[in-house]
């Protein structure tokens, strides 16, 4: 699929910011492995700038929620997701979300949770299975099992920091929901199940 420059997409009253497409996960059913993804083309020929994505959002006060989610990892880019996020912050933004694979902390090697109090008003990581084996054989990620456990403690460090955390799953064969859901539970965050819809 060509590469084109479509930094914000709407679904509903939802803004979404699509800034990059690094990641370091490789999950089965990443909307960046099917043909048609969601519709938009969010193969990025470049990844913007942080001015580049607040030209693409006209009126950050319109919309129930903004989001940093996109066809890859949004924290690979935290400079630019902090940069944005304090100016969507102080022109009245209703709620800012960011959806992670849960390993900036291990990505970058320090906490960097501390840094997105005050911008970040929900926190949204992908669990995806119930223990490390199953996440690295549906994610595989660079770092394999590590990975899984560098996710959870991360989880760790954004309940009673960030204001909502949710812990997520996509239904998929192997994935026990029940015990994703307790997981969820015994550190303090919401749970979300998500079906595939592409
Ligand atoms: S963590 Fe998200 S962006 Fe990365 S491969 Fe998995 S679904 Fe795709």
């Amino acid at each position: 699929m060509d590469k084109q420059f479509i930094v914000s997409y709407q679904i509903g009253e939802t803004l979404y910011l699509n800034i990059t497409n690094r990641c370091l996960n490789k999950c089965a059913f990443c909307i960046r492995e099917t043909p048609t993804g969601i519709g938009y083309n969010l193969w990025l020929n470049k990844e913007p700038t942080a001015q580049e994505v607040l030209a693409a959002i006209k009126e950050p006060t319109m919309f129930k929620e903004i989001v940093f989610c996109g066809y890859g990892e949004p924290l690979s880019r935290l400079d630019v997701v902090k940069e944005v996020a304090k100016s969507l912050k102080e022109t009245g933004a209703k709620s800012i979300r960011v959806n992670t694979n849960g390993q900036a902390n291990r990505y970058y090697g320090y906490n960097v949770v501390p840094e997105l109090v005050g911008l970040v008003d929900t926190i949204s990581i992908s669990l995806n299975a119930q223990n490390a084996a199953t996440y690295t054989e549906i994610c595989k990620p660079a770092d394999g099992e590590n990975s899984y456990y560098a996710m959870l403690e991360f989880a760790r460090k954004c309940v009673g920091t960030i204001p909502r955390v949710i812990l997520s799953v996509v239904e998929w064969p192997g994935v026990d929901v029940e015990a994703c859901s307790i997981i969820a539970q015994d550190l303090g965050a919401e749970f979300r199940q998500r079906k595939l819809t592409v």
